[in-house]
Parts: structure tokens; C-alpha cells; sequence
């Protein structure tokens, strides 16, 4: 696939100009909410109210989905978030793992250097010297003040394992999910008995103490990553790379994402992190700007290498047909389940106008929206409406996530699902008590069909199934 990095910022418009609009969106919804809020919140950690857990839900659904459920050269893990504090080492992330901090000497914040206005394209190189801020001129963009030299911080969270609260009790939260796998990687090899070419995907929570986190659910402390690792021989590594990245970008664009949104963008030399050969974003066009939104990297023989080495076992692979042994080499697609479920959010945001008033519609893909259906009686003081409503929802709530809404007039209740992405409405009316037939109403065309009772159900299954094509 080529790069394009030609594409700029200003010929791609966002899919909504502020941030805020989605930000109290998610608030007034409940899809995410500041976490701790009543004690004034903790900084950048998010909780997701009861839309946004089902929205991302549905990500990481759908993520399993393409990744596990739909190959059979891919198997799932769940590894825990405490690991063993060698495995740090081994990885570099002790050594290696942080980023270039500075601090004004008047007000005393603290920025990521290369988060400084003039200082976004700096290399690492640039970063560990002393003289960089001096030489771009850099000043604190809160109050002018002077700004430090940068140094290193360390961005993995730390905790202690046991009563005892000592250096040797020091366990790491994991910043990212993947060493789970490669220190699996020969139980996971020989349980399931995949030989090579074959991935291992996992979904969960990873910590970063990040020095700015910030943009909404963007950049947080604790988030959740999507990972695969596809092991392969060293000299399959480049075609698999070739493979993962399109399949990888068009995994958002089948879920709805705007191709135009979406760009690649190759990791420079001077850029790449300590264990890639090659690295490839995907970037996503948010309202502040392109931003990674999943990188896919050639790891080589990095991580298995170190770790047969650090550990003293043997993580080569036995290849029978060809009686061949070597350390795989890796492919890794890591993607973030937070900012995919954010992407998804922003993307399906349109606003119309409808006979002269403002409609808002989140424009969810059928499998990424909270609800699938809403059911809603068109006369709530009619009892046999309602009864037939309820029974029609608790029916469909068998197989998908179904909602009943009774507490305003129909047009307003359609307007609320559609503000929440919810594909179709039901509504039953009186006519329904002597036809035995319901309304199904289109989220996008808006347009309504007439559809018996009894048959509802299986309409709104094979429009799922139409939608995922
Ligand atoms: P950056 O350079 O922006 O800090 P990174 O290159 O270190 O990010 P990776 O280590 O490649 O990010 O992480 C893989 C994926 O995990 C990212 O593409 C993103 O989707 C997600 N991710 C990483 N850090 C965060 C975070 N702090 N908050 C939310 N998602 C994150």
C-alpha cells in the first residue's frame, strides 16, 4: 500500500471540527465519563457509562471477530497484567521505555518535548541533548518561563507484590500486552499445535504514566490494547508485514470509518523504537490533527531472541517439513481498543437538518452500536401496546441488545436513538392490535416498513447480516 503522507491536515476535513461536541456528548449519554468525578476526577482515567461499554464491547467484539474468531491461523490468550519484573528488562522497557520530560522553572508544569509547540519533529537523538531547548528557543507555552534540560522519564506504573513493601517486592504494570504473549509463545505453540505461520491475539488493560495525556479518551493511564503477534520465518517477515498493514487499515473502513480519514504513515529511522525493523501507523484524522490510531511493526527476532537468552529456554521453533530451527520472526498489528471505540465515535458523529430542525445522528456501524434496536409503543396508555412492545423486546433481547422507551412522544424518542446510534426503532401502534404488525424505522434513510409482529426479529437479524456484507 503506498504512504501518504502527502495528505494534510487542512485537505482532510475532521469529521467534527471540536472535540467538546463529542466530549458532552459522551457525558450527557453515557458513554464515558471523567472517572472519580465527585472528588474532582483523576487525570486522564475515563469510565465508560452504560453506552460506551457496550460500544466498546462491540470493538473489541468486532476486533476478535476479524483477528480470532474468522481465522484459523490466529488463537486467543489472556495473560495477566502482573508479570514477572525480568520480563521489563529483557523487553528494554526499563531501559528504554520513557519519554523526553521538561519542566518550566517558573510555574513548574511538565511537558512531553516533543508535545512542545516547535518541537513536534524532534529525533530521539535531538531529545537527549542537553542544548535542545536552547537551540529550538523553546519557552513554557503556559507562562514563557524557562524550560529545563529534557530527561528520560520512565512511563510504566509500579506497584508492590506482597506484604512487604521493598525493592525486591517491585512489580510493573504492563504497558503494553504483548511480552504476555511472546513469554507464552511456546505454550501457546505447543497446546495448540499451530505451526508457523501463526498469530496470537490478546485483548486488556495496559498502564502508561504518560507525562501529557490528554485529548479525551486519546491518551490515558489506563487503556486497553488489542494486540496480535503473527510469528513467522525470517524470511516471511516482509510479506506478512505487506499483508497485516491494508488488512489492518481496512478493518476501520468496513466498520464504517471514512477511507479519507484514514492514512498510513512510515515510522522514519531515527524514529523507530528499539525493537522495530520497520513501523507503519495508521492514522486517523481527529480533530486535533493525524494521529496514530494502530502501528503496525516487524519486530525480527527481537523479542523471542532476548528471551530465550534472558531465560536460559529455548524459543525456537522445530519446523518438521522442513527440520529447520530458528526463532520466529515477528508481525505485530497493536491497536488501542479506547481509541478505536473514540475513532468509531467521532467518525459516525453528522449532524442534518430534518423538515427544518437539527438532527444529530451517530451513524454507528449495525455492529459497533450500543443498541441494536429500540422498541417504542406509539401510546403508552394503550396496555396492550405496551404489553406487546415489552414482549417484543424481551424476545429480541435473546440475541441482541434491545431497549424499551415509553417517556416521550415518538419523535423524540426516535431523535434520542438516533443521538446513540441505534440502527432501527420499532414502534407498535393501534393499528398493530388488528393487523398483528409493527413499524421498523431506519436510522440513516429514515424510511419506515411494515413488517408482522412475529417477523421482526428475524428483519432485524438479516439486516445485521446485510450490514456486515
Ligand atoms: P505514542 O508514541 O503516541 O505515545 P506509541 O507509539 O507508544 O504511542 P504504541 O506503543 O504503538 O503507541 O501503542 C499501540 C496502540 O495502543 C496505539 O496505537 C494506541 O491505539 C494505543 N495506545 C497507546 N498508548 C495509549 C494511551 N496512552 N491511551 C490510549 N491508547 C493508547
Amino acid at each position: 500500500m503506498p504512504d501518504t503522507p502527502s495528505v494534510t491536515d487542512e485537505q482532510v476535513a475532521p469529521a467534527v471540527d471540536d472535540l467538546d461536541t463529542i466530549v458532552s456528548l459522551s457525558k450527557r449519554r453515557g458513554f464515558i465519563y471523567p472517572s472519580s468525578e465527585i472528588y474532582g476526577g483523576i487525570n486522564a482515567v475515563w469510565d465508560y457509562g452504560p453506552l460506551g461499554v457496550e460500544l466498546k464491547n462491540n470493538v473489541k467484539r468486532a476486533w476478535w471477530r476479524a483477528m480470532v474468531q474468522e481465522r484459523d491461523d490466529i488463537v486467543g490468550l489472556d495473560a495477566g497484567i502482573l508479570m514477572a519484573p525480568q520480563v521489563w528488562v529483557t523487553s528494554g522497557h526499563v531501559a528504554e521505555f520513557s519519554d523526553p520530560l521538561v519542566e518550566c522553572a517558573t510555574c513548574h508544569r511538565r511537558y512531553r518535548l516533543d508535545e512542545l509547540p516547535g518541537a513536534e519533529d524532534v529525533s530521539p537523538a535531538d531529545a537527549a541533548d542537553a542544548a535542545i531547548i536552547e537551540r529550538l528557543g523553546l519557552t513554557c507555552p503556559n507562562d514563557g518561563g524557562p524550560l529545563s534540560a529534557p530527561r528520560r522519564f520512565n512511563l510504566m506504573l509500579k506497584t508492590f507484590l506482597g506484604p512487604v513493601e521493598d525493592e525486591a517486592a517491585i512489580v510493573y504494570l504492563r504497558p503494553e500486552t504483548a511480552q504476555g504473549i511472546y513469554v507464552n509463545f511456546r505454550n501457546v505453540q505447543q497446546s495448540s499445535r499451530k505451526k508457523v505461520p501463526f498469530g496470537i491475539a490478546q485483548i486488556g488493560k495496559a498502564f502508561r504514566n504518560e507525562i501529557s495525556p490528554g485529548n479525551f479518551v486519546f491518551r490515558m493511564r489506563e487503556f486497553e490494547q488489542m494486540e496480535m503477534q503473527f510469528f513467522v520465518r525470517p524470511d516471511g517477515a516482509t510479506a506478512a508485514f505487506e499483508d497485516w498493514l491494508p488488512r489492518r487499515r481496512a478493518w476501520y473502513e468496513t466498520l464504517g470509518v471514512a477511507p479519507a480519514r484514514l492514512r498510513t504513515r512510515e515510522h522514519q529511522p531515527g524514529e523507530l523504537a528499539h525493537y522495530a525493523k520497520k513501523a507503519v501507523d495508521v492514522e486517523y484524522r481527529f480533530p486535533f490533527g493525524w494521529k496514530e490510531l494502530e502501528g503496525v511493526h516487524n519486530r525480527g527476532d527481537f523479542d523471542l531472541g532476548n528471551h530465550a537468552r534472558a531465560s536460559g529456554e529455548n524459543l525456537e521453533y522445530f519446523d518438521p517439513s522442513t527440520e529447520e530451527h530458528y526463532i520466529p520472526w515477528i508481525v505485530e498489528t497493536s491497536a488501542g481498543a479506547d481509541r478505536a471505540a473514540f475513532t468509531f465515535l467521532i467518525d459516525a458523529y453528522r449532524e442534518e437538518e430534518v423538515r427544518g430542525e437539527k438532527r444529530v445522528v451517530l451513524g454507528l456501524h449495525p455492529d459497533l452500536a450500543p443498541y441494536k434496536v429500540a422498541v417504542l409503543p406509539l401510546l403508552k396508555k394503550r396496555s396492550e401496546i405496551v404489553e406487546i412492545c415489552r414482549r417484543l423486546r424481551a424476545d429480541l433481547a435473546r440475541d441482541v441488545m434491545a431497549v424499551y422507551d415509553d417517556t416521550a412522544a415518538i419523535g423524540k424518542l426516535y431523535r434520542r436513538q438516533d443521538e446513540i446510534g441505534t440502527p432501527w426503532c420499532v414502534t407498535v401502534d393501534v393499528d398493530s392490535l388488528d393487523d398483528g404488525a409493527a413499524t421498523i424505522r431506519d436510522r440513516d434513510s429514515m424510511t419506515q416498513e411494515r413488517v408482522p409482529i412475529e417477523g421482526v426479529k428475524r428483519a432485524i437479524l438479516d439486516r445485521m447480516a446485510a450490514a456486515r456484507g
